[in-house]
Parts: structure tokens; sequence; C-alpha cells
């Protein structure tokens, strides 16, 4: 066994391999080395997910390479596969399970250890080493090959995710290849890939030393004229989206503008190299200080730097560049896509936006949302180059690009778009009629917005008001605390748009995986930290703004309802009470006309289930976020992929948290509405029904949807199903018997889940 300082350098160079074949070379030379071995072999399962195939070796006939498979359960390989578990024989060719491919040459081997690959509880290759003399390893040995198999797990995972691993098996054969990443936006889009600037990268830049400084000074001018011509153009098309997209527009020009970041440029010109290699320099250094930051607010800003970048150096390398014309449906893929790539593409040519980076937080997450396209976020590396062109899919409900697809998928494909399409039109003649079951039960609809973009998509598709506004997105896209007269400017142009429709403002939510740039806080535990209601109470500077800011822009339009997030105890909310009267006293003193608007809270925090008699005699209103209400009762980080397949919108425990709360905000007289992600899943929405909840907030997109089910069932039938559901152990059940019930009342179509 190595020592422990060998074992972490190994570990380090294989975390850092810049390829797949490289982290298969640097494990198999390194045991082979440790483990005084005469062969180090990697089996890699195959697409299908059937055989193990031999993908890399260290001592046996290349020309076994991908010839060799196993399926699972047969062979040692194929056993230690099946079993997921290690096999360690001192001569392997008298092991029951063993299995002779000439190709290999491999009766000359007898000594054998083989350590299963596993990723997220499924065997994705097996690690291998042999020795020509029959020889026992011994727990060392053991230890360390089951060390090495974990430290492939994580590469591995990533790479199979990012179709290199298939690409590999594959040979160069076309394959159906697909990466999944993070749902930026719902939505199925197909079309054809372009690249996100271009084919333009930093890699391909050569640090030369410049012949004519002054000429390139003169090139970097000219660039950085053109991106900004190219901005203010995007800024344009932009125009009917507005307010806070065009916000984003302008914190690009305000990098391109960057005094800072151009001088640097300049200066290293000024020291003799070329103006592309300079600015490579510049924005590698200033872009990397904020990925390093483990804030994801600043790590997108990161992203954004280098966008602003590639943009300068396309103009650098082709002066005359002009954007592309785009004749059929794009899906736009980038390392990171930015607003103006976005802008760049007429509307309804843009298909999907798949980015390499980024999070659901990103500036073009929040814009693609708004515009309704699909996307697909954080999906890792992809052969940038070689897609280009390529058709694909991307399934903006389950985070997935399918690339190169065969025609059959592609045709279930166009099959399912088209029905969505032409689903969704068919919902336009429900636009007036009320959410309202067949036995006449009603609900209202309501959606959640944060930009003034999806402002009007929300009237379009009949809201009846504004259940959750997210005041913390204005704040998260400006560069400082925006004052009380710019929120105050916001509100009003939303009530106004609203009016007379309510409309439920929530008060700055900040902290967990909303952090503000100008403000970072440090914490182990965000989500368990300084959040919401507990961030404001303890700034009363800052909440004394927003406050004033919302009561006078309800000024004579009394459609505002105010609502706290993260509460979790009754104290915050007499804290808050003492604070509203005293704002409404001091308007009124400044002559300032405004009703006290109806108080609510979020039930988010599990804690307040259990508080709601001493709550109710305070307030308003209730409305559940079952999007944190998850992740506190589940224990289950919202945001952390390792653990997304445990948060479980229907979890029973969550399930039974909702009847709970709707019974108890019944008995208490207190309206109750719920506005997380559950609001815009169409088999939850028939148990929403169930709770008698009085409304549900949405994404505008889905609300026709959720109305479309409402009106397919009695109020009758969605008690009963929610009964049956209630009596079921896990989300599995409950889920397989209403997409049952769905499929059988013809809504299966909307099923999320798609192909
Ligand atoms: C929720 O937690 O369910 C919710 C709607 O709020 P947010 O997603 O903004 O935390
Ligand atoms: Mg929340």
């Amino acid at each position: 066994m190595p020592s422990l300082s060998r074992l972490r350098k190994i570990v380090q160079d294989v975390s850092s391999a810049a390829t797949l074949d490289e982290t298969l070379r640097l494990i198999a030379e390194q045991a082979k080395d440790v483990m005084s071995v005469d062969v180090c072999s990697i089996y890699l399962k195959d697409t299908e997910g059937q055989d193990m195939v031999l993908t890399f070796t260290d001592g046996l006939d290349q020309s076994a390479i991908g010839r060799v498979r196993m399926p699972i359960g047969d062979g040692l390989v194929g056993h230690i596969a099946k079993h997921q578990q290690l096999l360690n024989t001192d001569d392997a060719i008298r092991h029951p399970n063993f299995h002779y491919f000439p190709e290999t040459n491999e009766d000359d081997y007898h000594a054998f250890l083989g350590a299963p690959i596993v990723h997220y509880r499924e065997v994705v290759g097996v690690l291998v080493v042999q020795q020509r003399e029959i020889r026992q390893f011994d727990e060392e040995d053991e230890a360390f090959l089951v060390t090495m198999a974990a430290q492939l797990s994580g590469t591995l995972g990533h790479a199979m995710n990012s179709g290199k691993v298939s690409a590999l098996l594959k040979r160069g054969k076309k394959a159906n290849t697909y990466v999944d990443g993070i749902v930026g936006s719902s939505g199925v889009g197909i079309g054809k890939v372009a690249l996100a600037g271009g084919n333009i990268c930093f890699k391909d830049v050569e640090e030369v030393c410049a012949l004519d400084q002054q000429a390139e000074l003169q090139d970097f001018d000219r660039a950085l004229g053109s991106v900004r011509r190219e901005l203010d153009a995007g800024y344009q098309q932009m125009a009917d989206t507005p307010g806070d997209v065009q916000a984003i527009f302008e914190a690009y020009r305000m990098i391109l503008d960057s005094d800072d970041l151009q001088q640097t440029v300049r200066d290293k010109i000024d020291d003799g190299l070329v103006a592309p290699a300079a600015l490579k320099l510049v924005i590698e250094e200033h872009a990397s200080i904020f990925e390093a930051m483990d804030d994801p607010y600043f790590q997108a800003r990161g992203e954004d730097i280098r966008n602003i970048g590639l943009r300068v150096l396309r103009y650098l390398i082709e002066p005359n560049a002009v954007p592309a014309q785009y004749e059929q449906p794009i899906i736009l893929v980038g390392d990171i896509v930015s607003v103006s790539d976005i802008a760049e593409i007429p509307a309804e040519k843009l298909a999907g936006i798949v980015c390499q980076q980024g999070s659901s937080l990103s500036h073009t997450a929040i814009l693609a949302g708004a515009l309704g396209v699909p996307a697909v976020m954080g999906v890792g590396e992809l052969p940038q180059r070689k897609l280009s062109g390529q058709s694909a899919i991307l399934d903006g409900y389950r985070g997935r690009v399918h690339f190169q697809p065969s025609s059959a998928l592609m045709a279930e494909y166009i099959r399912l778009a088209r029905q969505e399409d032409e689903f969704d039109r068919s919902l336009d003649k429900i636009r007036d009629l009320p959410a309202e079951t067949l036995d006449g039960s009603r609900i209202s609809l309501l959606v959640n917005t944060g930009l003034l973009a999806d402002i009007s998509p929300g009237l379009e598709k009949g809201a009846e008001g504004i259940g959750l506004y997210r005041t913390e997105i204005p704040f998260m896209i400006h560069d400082s605390f925006p004052s009380e007269q710019m929120q105050f400017q916001t509100y009003r142009k939303v009530l106004e748009e609203f009016h007379p429709r309510p409309v439920t403002m929530r008060t700055l939510d900040i902290g967990g995986d909303k952090p503000l740039p100008y403000f970072p806080v440090e914490e182990d535990n965000p989500y368990l930290g300084w959040r919401g209601i507990r961030f404001t109470l303890d700034h009363p500077e800052i909440f004394s703004g927003q406050l004033r800011a919302l009561l006078r822009a309800s000024e004579g339009l009394d459609n505002l309802r105010i609502m706290l997030p993260m509460v979790s105890s009754v104290e915050e909310v007499d804290s808050f009470l003492e604070i509203l009267d005293n704002k409404l006293q001091v308007l009124a003193d400044e002559g300032v006309k405004v009703k006290r608007p109806p108080i609510g809270i979020m039930v988010e925090v599990p804690s307040t289930m259990f508080l709601l008699d001493f709550l109710a005699p305070k307030l308003d209103f209730l409305s559940i976020g079952t999007n944190d209400l998850t992740q506190y009762l589940l224990a289950v980080d919202r945001n952390n992929d390792q653990v997304a397949r445990l948060f479980s919108r229907l979890h029973p425990a969550v399930l039974r948290a909702l009847a709970m709360i709707c019974k108890q905000s019944d008995e208490l007289g207190l309206e109750c509405c719920l506005c997380g992600e559950l609001a815009a899943d169409p088999v939850a929405v028939v148990l929403l029904m169930g709770l008698g909840l009085d409304s549900l907030s949405m994404n505008a997109h889905s609300l026709p949807r959720m109305k479309h089910v409402i009106r397919s069932f009695t109020q009758k039938e969605a008690k009963q199903l929610l009964e049956r559901s209630l009596a079921m152990s896990s989300e599995g059940e409950i889920r397989s018997m209403l997409n049952q019930v769905l499929e059988e009342r013809g809504l299966g179509g909307l099923i999320r889940s798609g192909v």
C-alpha cells in the first residue's frame, strides 16, 4: 500500500487529467507501479448497459481493446459487475467464472484482482490487475484498488454523462448520445446545434509577440467597438422584453467598458503581446478570480467575463464577422451562453439553450425561463466543434440533451413537440374560463414572477394575480442594493400591470442559493443560515427601504399583499408587524395614503407547521413553499445534484405535511396558497385540488395545463385520490397510481417525462 501522501498525489493527478484517455492511462500506470503487477485493465459498461467492454489496458494485447466484451454476469469481470464486489483470486484460470478470450492471451496470467467502479449505485466499469505468477493479493492491495476504483468512478460518471465514453466505445460510430444536466427552463426543443459566440475559443490562442503594437492596440479598440455595437443591437432586439432583461445587457456593457480590464489588456500589448494573447491572459485572470469563489453568484459573473472576452476575441480574429443567418431552429450550445448570444438569434428560431457550465441561477436560465425557451445547464464538457451543425433534441423536462438522435427518437420527439404545441394552442379556449372542477369547486390560478420580463405571459395565460413575486431577483441582477426609488418604480409597474388583480410581493429572500454579489456572506450551511426574514430583520435599514417602496407603490391601487419568507418563529412575525405599523405611520405622516395590505407568510420551514394556531390571529394568508419545505423535511439540499434523486416532491411525508397545513388553515380560517414547483406538476395538481387550497401559483407557461387538469376532475374524485395517496408509503406508488388515472382521463401527454 502506498503512503497516504503518495495516494493523495495519485488522486490529485488523476482528478486533474484533461481527458478520459489520460485518466485511464494514469490510473493504469499508477496501479501497475504501486502494486508491481504485469497488467492493469479498465472495462467500461457499453451504452446499452449490457456488456463490460475492455476500454484500456496496460499489459494485454492492444488489439483486444473494444473487442473483448463480457455480458454482465459472465466471466470474472461480468461477475464483479453483477455482484458489485471485489474479486481476488490467486489463479484466475481455475476460477469457475473464468472466460478465455484468445485476443488477450490471458492464459499467461494467473493472479487476478478486480474492483467494481460504481457511480451512484450503478456499476459503470471494472478495474482489474493481473500478474503472471500465482499470487494472493493482500488486504493492502485490495484497499488500494478499491481506492483507485472509487477515484475513477466520479471522473467516469461525469465522462459518461458528457458522452465521451460512448464515443470511446463506439469509436466514431454514429450514436444516440445524450448528456444530462440541470433543468434551466422546461419544454422540448429540436434543432441544429449552433455554437454561442461562433467557433472561437481561447484555448487556440497562442501567446506570440506583436510585430506592430500600434496596430494591435487599434485592432483591440476596433473589436471593443464591434462588441459594443453588437450589445446595443441585442439590447434593441430585446426592447419588447422590458426592464430587467435590459439590465442584464447593461451588466455586459459594464464589463466591456471596465477601465481596469481594458487597461490591463493594453498594458500587456505594450509589453509586446499580440492583442488576442493579451486578451486571453486578462480574461483568464479576471474570470478565474470569480470562478474560484464558492459562491455560485460570483461564479456566474466569471461566466459573464469569459463570454464578453470571447466576443472581443471573435472580432480580433475575424474583424468583419457578421452575425450568422439562422434559417432553421437552433439549439444554442456554449460553454456559457450570454444574453447577447440569445439576442442574436430571432426569437422564433431559438429552440433551446445548452450550457456546459452554469446553474439554474445564472442569467441565462433566468432569461430562458422568461422567454419560454427550454434550457439545460451544467452539462459538462462537450466536443463543441464536432457538434456544430448536428441535430439535437433538448428535453427541458428531464434536463437531457440528445445529440445525433436516431430517426426513431427524432420522430418521437417531433411528435411530442407537435403534440405539445397543438395541445397548448387548444388550451387558449379555456384562457378566460375559471379553474373549476367538473362539480363546480374553484381554485385561483396565479403566477410566480420576479422579472418584469415575465409579467405579460402571466396576463396572456389568464392568471388571476401574482401569487409570488420574488423581490430578490431584481436585487440579484443589480450591482448594489437598489434604492427605495428604484424599487418603488419596479413594484409600481407590476402592481399597475396586474391591477385590479392581487399581487403578492415576497420580501427579500436572499441567502441560501440566492446570494447578493455585493453582500457576500460566508456560511458553512447557507440553507440553514442567514436567509429571508432572518436577514431582513437584522438589517432594518435595508428592510425599511423595501417596505416603504412596496407600500408607496400600492398607493391608490390597493392590490398589494406582503409575504414573509423563511419564517420559523412567532417572534419574527411580531417583529415584522411592529416595523410595518411604524412604516405605515411614517408614510401617513408624510401624506402618503396607503391601506394596510394583507400580510402572509411562506410555510416553508417545518417549525411553522406547528405554530399555525399562534400565527393565525396575526396573519391574513399562508403560502406553502414546497421547494424549501421539501428540502427541510427530507434534509435534501435542493441544489445539490449528488442528492437530487432524493428530492422527492411527492414524498409521503411531504404530502402528509401538506394535508396537515391545509386542514389547520381551514380550521383557523386562514386563506392558503401553494407556490412551490409542485403547483406546476400535473400529477400533483389533482391532489392539490383535493387538499382544498384556495390558490396555486406557478410559472406562466404551466398555468393553462394545470387549469385543464383541474377542469377534468370533480372535487370528489380529487379528494378520493388524495385519500388513496395519503395511505401510500412511497412517491413511486403515488405517482404510478396518479399517472394511470391521468392516462385514463386522456391526460397522459401531460405527464412530465420526455421520451
Ligand atoms: C419555495 O421555497 O417553495 C418557494 C416558492 O420559494 P423559493 O423557491 O423562492 O425559495
Ligand atoms: Mg423558499
